[in-house]
């Protein structure tokens, strides 16, 4: 069915050209051009166009007679019309006159072969004086006359030719290289010949007698038939499977794909090994210097944290805090070393959230460290260590439960005890041993004697308490005198601590500690309603209007309570705002600096005035006057001392006097003890005086006495 519509498509086009197909093709080829076409070992031609033309048989239905012989005979044949078709021809100028071609259908190249021992050949004109060994007919012998090389020595074929090299007869030779690779690797002169230059490339064509163009297209049609899947076939088998890269490809891609995978998996490894090590040696390098429980400090970094302290906190005392919890082995018989572990963290956590303490540390299993630093009083340093205790001291709840466990603290100081971190440890090391030989649950200062102070002050403390509940506080009132007219306008409330133990207690003594506890506040509060309800007395009584000076401490104005006590003393006393006046200190105005601009704001607007309490004795830093409601100015009594006689003395306190005139400010003067004062000041234009030489603090009592028989100060004017 095939054959015959094969025949019908050919007939079709052979009738354009009046051809009558032939019952036989004759091929005619070269014997000896593998893989094309060569003599197998029964000396059969075989190669790739044996098969090729069989197809081409098959698909035309014409019979096919291929004749292998040499080349030169096999052009021969072609021409003496003993054959139709020659096969593996190149189109040369010469041929063309001789044949007709058909479509190329090959493309080989061909090459100069020369023994390896010859070198410096590298084209067709070096080849001069050489003599070519050459297969007789071939095109090559054309190509080298074109370049004037004549000296050939022609063969009658490829084998011919490798028996004459074998003989060392001819040493260069001119091959196309498919057969030259095959016959050179065969007889063994793979290794002697090299390939020296490429010749020329060339296409084969088939060819036919010049004019025969029916045979020509008959061979380029029934070729056609062949289909690319036959003809891929005929490649494998004879030419090997084309080397096709694209599974190779695939596979490539697979492989790297892979390879960047793994490196990526390596990259990712190494790098998380990499942070891993780094980790761990930061680590390593942390806990060097930390202790692994509490991440705390340990010893060494808090001896070299306390040197650095020392080094850059020149003139500032430096505490050292070392802190033992007592009885802490029972905790962890009792409870277990996972319970012990949670209970030390605890106490990290507690004793680094306290305030004004830093450096906070891990000395040992059962021990804390801690540091203070700055212009301390004995009071803050005994405050704190009392903060310590009941820091420590606050149960501690597991499972329901709650755990109590006790400190004991040492506490060294320098410059007092040591200079350098580590003999201020060694030292407070050595006042813990005291404070746990005494009982436990209690701290001791390395010097004794200031553990002696330390223990007034906490019976100080108590006594204070004690003093809150029973009312043992008591006020006492000293005249303040209006230096013009010499009648009393104002009283100033100052405080006493009636002590059953210690007697009358002046402020000075125990307002620091008070101020340190946080017992200022209900201690502050019960002095201004006190003050209040005083003044609101006299009024009842039909006194004078005075105005009452009460002193406010500046930790009151970190007591964001007080606006509210003093409307609360004002409020349930009925006494007028105007009449109050506030003492405060330089210090406080810097110190508490925008809260307290917010509260005087409001307590102005009450109709409270304000003084400055020990004017130049604190930082004068006269552009707070401008930002507060300042009304007075109350020139502090150490300036007085010198008064009349001292220059430096009598130009500050004029000074001052100018400035608060200039500010529209009233000025006191304190400590007036004598006329030659009194005298003085009225004369530069002071406003008012308070002192000993008016009178001294008095009893609500006493002074209700004093003014009524004083009526109007009786000095002005008197002379010293
Ligand atoms: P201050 O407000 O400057 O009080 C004046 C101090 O000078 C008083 O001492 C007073 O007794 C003393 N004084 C008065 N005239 C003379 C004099 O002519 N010569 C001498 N040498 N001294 C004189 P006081 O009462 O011991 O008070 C001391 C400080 O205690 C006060 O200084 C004040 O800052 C503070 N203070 C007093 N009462 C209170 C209070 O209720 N609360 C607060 N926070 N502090 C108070
Ligand atoms: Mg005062
Ligand atoms: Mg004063």
């Amino acid at each position: 069915m095939l054959k015959a519509l094969s025949a019908c498509l050919l007939a079709t086009c052979f009738a354009c050209v009046a051809y009558a197909a032939p019952a036989t093709l004759r091929v005619v080829s070269d014997d000896n051009y593998p893989p094309y076409l060569f003599l197998g070992p029964d000396h059969q031609p075989r190669g790739y166009l044996v098969d090729e033309w069989k197809l081409w048989e098959q698909k035309t239905g014409i019979h096919v007679q291929l004749v292998a012989t040499d080349w030169a005979d096999a052009q021969r044949m072609l021409l003496d019309g003993k054959a139709d078709v020659i096969e593996m021809i190149f189109r040369t100028p010469e041929r063309e006159a001789l044949y007709d071609f058909t479509v190329p259908y090959a493309r080989v190249t061909v090459g100069l072969y020369a023994d390896s021992s010859i070198s410096g050949i590298d084209s067709v004109d070096a080849l001069h004086g050489f003599e070519v060994g050459v297969e007789r007919g071939d095109a090559c012998i054309e190509h080298l006359r074109q370049h004037g090389i004549t000296a050939v020595r022609a063969y009658r074929g490829y084998t011919d030719m490798i028996a004459a090299v074998d003989r060392r007869d001819v040493r260069i030779l001119c091959m196309d290289d498919y057969p030259a690779n095959y016959y050179l690797y065969k007889f063994g002169e793979g290794d002697r010949f090299h390939r020296a230059f490429e010749m020329y490339a060339g296409e084969f064509h088939r060819g036919v007698r010049k004019g025969d163009l029916g045979t020509v297209a008959l061979v380029d049609n029934g070729m056609k038939l062949i289909t690319d899947e036959e003809r891929d076939a005929l490649q494998r088998k004879w030419m090997g499977r084309p080397v096709s890269f694209t599974p190779y490809a695939q596979i490539f891609a697979y492989a790297l794909a892979a390879v960047v995978l793994v490196g990526l998996a390596l990259t990712v490894w190494v790098f998380t090994l990499r942070r891993a090590v780094d980790r761990r040696t930061k680590d390593l390098g942390f806990l060097a210097y930390h202790d692994a429980l509490t991440r705390l400090p340990n010893r060494f970094l808090l001896v070299d944290r306390i040197d650095h302290a020392l080094r850059h906190g020149e003139g500032l005392k430096v505490v050292v805090f070392l802190i033992g919890l007592d009885y802490f082995k029972r905790v962890n018989e009792s409870f277990g070393h996972a319970v012990g572990d949670r209970l030390i963290v605890e106490m990290a956590h507690r004793l680094s959230g306290m305030e004004q303490v830093t450096n906070v540390a891990r000395i040992s299993g059962d021990a804390f460290a801690m540091t203070m630093q700055g212009a301390l009083e004995t009071a803050a340093i005994t405050t704190t260590a009392e903060r310590i205790l009941r820091t420590v001291a606050k149960g501690f709840a597991w499972e329901g439960r709650t755990i109590f466990v006790t400190a004991s603290v040492g506490i060294s100081i320098h410059p007092d005890d040591g200079n350098d971190g580590a003999s201020l440890l060694k030292h407070a090391d050595a006042a813990l041993g005291f404070a746990k030989r005494e009982g436990r649950g209690r701290f001791r200062f390395y010097n004794a004697s200031l553990t002696q102070k330390a223990q007034g002050l906490l019976e100080l403390g108590e006594g204070l308490r004690r003093a809150l509940q029973h009312n043992d506080f008591v006020l006492l009132y000293q005249p303040q005198v209006d230096l013009r007219t010499g009648r009393v306008v104002g009283v100033e409330a100052l405080l006493r601590w009636q002590s059953e133990e210690f007697g009358l207690v002046t402020p000075e003594r125990f307002i620091p500690y008070a101020e340190e506890t946080g017992l200022i506040e209900p201690i502050g509060h019960w002095v201004l309603l006190e003050a209040c309800h005083r003044l609101a007395h006299w009024r009842r009584q039909g006194l004078p209007e005075l105005r009452m000076a009460v002193n406010l401490s500046p930790k009151q104005f970190s007591n964001l309570g007080l606006v509210e006590h003093i409307t609360d003393a004002l409020g349930s006393s009925g006494v007028p705002a105007r009449l109050i006046e506030l003492e405060i200190t330089e210090g406080s105005l810097l110190e508490y600096g925008p809260m307290v601009a917010d509260m005087l704001s409001q307590l102005r607007s009450l109709g409270l005035s304000f003084a400055i309490d020990d004017f130049g004795t604190g930082y004068s830093s006269l552009a707070y006057l401008h930002r507060f409601p300042i009304q007075v100015l109350k020139i502090d009594r150490s300036f007085l001392g010198g008064v009349p006689d001292d220059a430096d003395a009598v130009a500050l306190i004029s000074t001052i006097i100018a400035l608060a005139r200039d500010m529209h400010m009233r000025v006191l003067a304190e400590g007036v003890e004598n006329a030659a004062q009194w005298n003085f000041l009225r004369d530069m234009g002071c406003d008012g005086a308070q002192g000993w030489f008016i009178g001294r603090p008095m009893t609500s009592d006493e002074f209700e006495q004093w003014l009524a028989g004083t009526p109007v100060f009786p000095a002005a004017g008197v002379s010293p």
